[in-house]
């Protein structure tokens, strides 16, 4: 017998143990009940705060990020939004100044309804966000590392380090690390938070959310609380769907991850890119932390900046044909996005950029069809 907590990532996202249906079936049930008999052994009563799909979903994420319990979400901010949520009232948080654009957005908006006080630093930047914490009162620190959609890196030990010696919790946006390349809880965060959306699910049909505690403590039954009376949970068809989509995590993540590897180096020093913005390339400046936090690979995000300015990354993104020129991330389709006019005037985005979600498409044929886009542009 193997030792489970032992198996890596791959084998769990594939073929995890002791998820098996009773009748022997390889895959898992679809089970759409909402409301369960108060005599049934399974613990089940109503579908809002738990059901059987969820409960496998959350047992296989908690497994690969070593975590100890997982909640599944409507969808990734319905998942940030419960971490913010269940902090206490006035609280303190600092938040990096890239990071997934709507979360920011949001967190700036609302943040006098949800009594948040809000600090911003730079990514990566471990000398501001030692300045920005105040001890006892700050009780989040929130990063987002590779950072959407620049791809800075923040050493997530350290920002653990820094967060816990002010009495503070570290809560990692990992949506595009993936539990393949790099476990957060491993290097002392506390809370992991995913768009199950994105690589997760991977094939840009379901709309899902998750968050993966260290600890079961009282933040995370506030937590847990917090989506049972909210009830932002999936359907039990998407939750289906998510664990289908997760059985083939790594060999997705480690294909978009050599192709992003690939072009990116392709196409630094191409005439008609200014820079390429990749962990995965030794010039960016989070490359050493990269590669000892990821292991196997850099992700397959990954942004350029073109000639011509605003006009020359609007003029590529319409004219590649593989790359899809589509918001969101993670699929097995390659998508393009020329960020600056979806941002709008307060982003720190800059105005040639344009951010690519390399598929699993063949490298060759991905790389013809962004070299055809920027010799327009030359
Ligand atoms: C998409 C995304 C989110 C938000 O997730 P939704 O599932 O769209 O709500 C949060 N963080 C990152 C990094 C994302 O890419």
């Amino acid at each position: 017998m193997t030792n489970d907590s032992a198996l890596k990532p791959a084998t769990l996202a594939a073929n995890m143990p002791g998820n098996e249906p009773a009748d022997g079936a390889v895959v898992p049930a679809w089970q759409p009940a909402t409301t369960y008999e108060n005599r049934a052994e399974s613990g089940f009563s109503y579908l809002r705060g738990d059901g059987p799909v969820f409960a496998d979903a959350e047992r296989r994420l908690a497994a690969l990020e070593r975590g100890v319990g997982a909640l599944l979400f409507a969808s990734g901010m319905a998942a940030a939004d419960a971490v913010f949520r269940s902090l206490p009232a006035g609280s303190h948080v600092v938040i990096p100044e890239v990071m997934y654009w709507a979360l920011r957005g949001w967190l700036h908006d609302e943040r006098s309804h949800l009594d948040l006080r809000v600090d911003m630093v730079a990514n990566g930047n471990a000398e501001a966000l030692r300045n920005a914490l105040k001890p006892g009162e700050t009780t989040l620190v929130w990063i987002e590392t590779p950072a959407n959609p620049t791809w800075e890196v923040t050493d997530i030990a350290e920002a653990a380090a820094l967060a816990h010696a002010a009495g503070a919790l570290l809560a990692v946006d990992s949506t595009v690390a993936t539990p393949i390349l790099t476990r957060p809880i491993e290097m002392g965060a506390d809370i992991v938070m995913h768009s199950a959306t994105k690589y997760l699910n991977g094939h840009s049909d379901v709309l899902a959310g998750a968050l993966i505690s260290a600890r079961d403590d009282e933040f995370w039954s506030r937590v847990r609380n917090c989506r049972m009376q909210g009830g932002a949970v999936p359907g039990t068809f998407e939750a289906w769907l998510l664990v289908r989509g997760m059985r083939t995590l790594a060999v997705r993540v480690e294909r978009a991850s050599a192709n992003a590897q690939a072009l990116a180096e392709r196409l630094d020093g191409h005439p008609g890119v200014v820079e390429v913005l990749y962990p995965g390339l030794p010039s960016h400046p989070g490359h050493d932390i990269a590669k000892a936090q990821m292991q196997g690979g850099f992700s397959g995000m990954m942004s350029i900046r073109v000639s011509g300015g605003f006009d020359g990354a609007a003029k590529v993104a319409a004219s590649t044909r593989l790359f899809r020129q589509a918001t969101s991330l993670g699929g097995v389709e390659s998508l393009i996005e020329h960020r600056a006019p979806v941002e709008g005037p307060d982003s720190p985005v800059p105005d040639d950029l344009l951010r690519l979600s390399v598929g699993i498409e063949d490298a060759d044929d991905l790389y013809q069809d962004l070299a055809q886009a920027l010799s327009l542009i030359q």
